[in-house]
């Protein structure tokens, strides 16, 4: 049995950066893990090019059922420390809407980039490697692996959560948080595209590809941006963000104008009229002609409105900015960015992320009850967690 001062399960984005932190505290660190490839999820991650940070980061980003319990390590890890860090490392990277940091080139620059912070700090990454069981004896934690057996006063689970299976993702961080009597609150998918049956399902389907900006809703939480059409629903950032609040059997609604609210647009159908406009012409300046189609097959109404009354124009203006949808699903883990739910950190120091209960058991990153809004918040919640980890352990 080989002897650690420190044993990391995960090789992902948090339990690299823990790793490097660690062991440039001068501390012997092993990372376990059982993909062939460390950090999956960045390599794939914003559609190749990681959404790596960004540049407004606040506790307001993050659902958590303690709303605290993130401040502290954002606060002294801010997203400014890790674009210093990939500065450092000559990192080609791009500012897009809304703060959003990617990539330049590919997402898999990043990972060479934690790679080499390993290496540098003296890592060791086992890769391939099937943890079997973790047991704790004499305040040590041994780690049956199908590589050998590991021993350790530090334990940092590192281990992800259940989206994107086939990146070899599991739940393994929850069983060994219950096995140390940690609560898990009830888990399900998030930052997920939304469903549809029936004439929606077909529809959006027609539409499939198609992108506009809208404002969606659910739960009283609002995002404003893209919506994307897919063959079996609706996805895009304003979808998977409003996803993260969405319950199943609840309303989903958009503004398909968000430059307007309900009465602006009254404003305007009633200038239309007064003007023997065209409203398929006007709805064209804001959407994809083929969606101003299927919209007026779903809601007809005459192509100039000089006839209509406006009652009827209140109506159509309540529809076009409160459309309300009733989604028959989600794309579940295996679409899922994320995952809402995990280890319950009213159970783990905001500090150090050691359990309460259960000394030299730590556990970072997406493992934890915290999910981040789309935007590379939930990266930033990978860095920042893993550092003020390996910093404490
Ligand atoms: C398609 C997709 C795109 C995303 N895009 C973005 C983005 O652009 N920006 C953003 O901020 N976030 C994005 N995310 C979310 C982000 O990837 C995660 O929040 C982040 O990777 C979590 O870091 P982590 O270290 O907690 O877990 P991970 O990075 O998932 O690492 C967990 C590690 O644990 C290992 N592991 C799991 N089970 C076991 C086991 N039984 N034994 C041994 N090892 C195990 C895994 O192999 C993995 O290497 C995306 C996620 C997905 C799925």
């Amino acid at each position: 049995m080989s002897h650690w001062d420190v044993i990391v399960l995960g090789a992902g984005a948090s339990g690299l950066m823990c790793s490097a932190t660690a062991a440039y505290q001068g501390k012997s660190v092993l990372v376990i893990d059982h993909a062939p490839k460390a950090a999956a999820k960045i390599r794939i991650s914003g559609g190749g090019k990681c959404n790596f940070t960004n540049l407004d980061v606040s506790p307001h980003n993050f659902i958590c059922q303690n709303a605290h319990f993130v401040k502290s390590a954002l606060s002294r890890y801010p997203s400014s420390a890790f674009i210093e860090l990939v500065e450092r490392h000559g990192l080609a990277y791009e500012t897009r809407e809304l703060g959003k940091l990617f990539c330049a080139e590919r997402a898999a620059d990043l990972i060479q980039i934690l790679r080499t912070e390993c290496d540098w700090a003296g890592v060791n990454i086992e890769l391939g490697s099937e943890v079997e069981s973790v047991k704790f004896k004499q305040d040590q934690y041994q780690v049956k692996t199908s590589q050998g057996l590991f021993s350790t006063s530090k334990l940092v689970v590192a281990t992800g959560a259940l989206s994107f299976p086939k990146l070899k993702a599991t739940g393994i961080g929850y069983d060994i948080a219950q096995q140390f009597g940690l609560q898990v609150i009830k888990t399900s998918p998030g930052l997920v595209p939304l469903s549809f049956d029936g004439k929606w399902q077909a529809r959006f389907s027609e539409l499939s590809g198609l992108s506009m900006d809208i404002i969606a809703t659910a739960n009283g939480h609002s995002f404003k941006e893209a919506m994307l059409f897919t063959h079996k629903g609706l996805s895009g950032p304003g979808i998977l963000q409003v996803s993260n609040y969405w319950k199943m059997g609840q309303v989903l609604e958009i503004n398909l104008l968000p430059e307007f609210s309900i009465e602006t647009v009254f404003e305007a159908l009633k200038s239309l009229k007064l003007n023997g406009k065209s409203l398929p012409k006007w709805l064209n300046q804001f959407w994809p002609k083929r969606f101003t189609q299927i919209w007026l097959e779903a809601f007809p109404i005459e192509t100039v409105l000089s006839n209509v009354t406006d009652e009827a124009l209140q109506n159509y203006a309540q529809q076009l900015t409160h459309w309300q949808l009733y989604p028959a699903g989600t794309g579940g883990y295996g679409k899922a960015e994320v995952t809402l739910g995990g280890v319950d950190t009213d159970e783990v120091s905001s500090k150090t992320f050691e359990a309460k209960n259960q000394p030299g058991l730590y556990f970072i990153g997406e493992v934890l009850d915290v999910t981040g809004h789309l935007g590379g918040f939930n990266f930033q919640w990978a860095w920042a967690s893993g550092v003020a980890c390996g910093l404490s352990v």
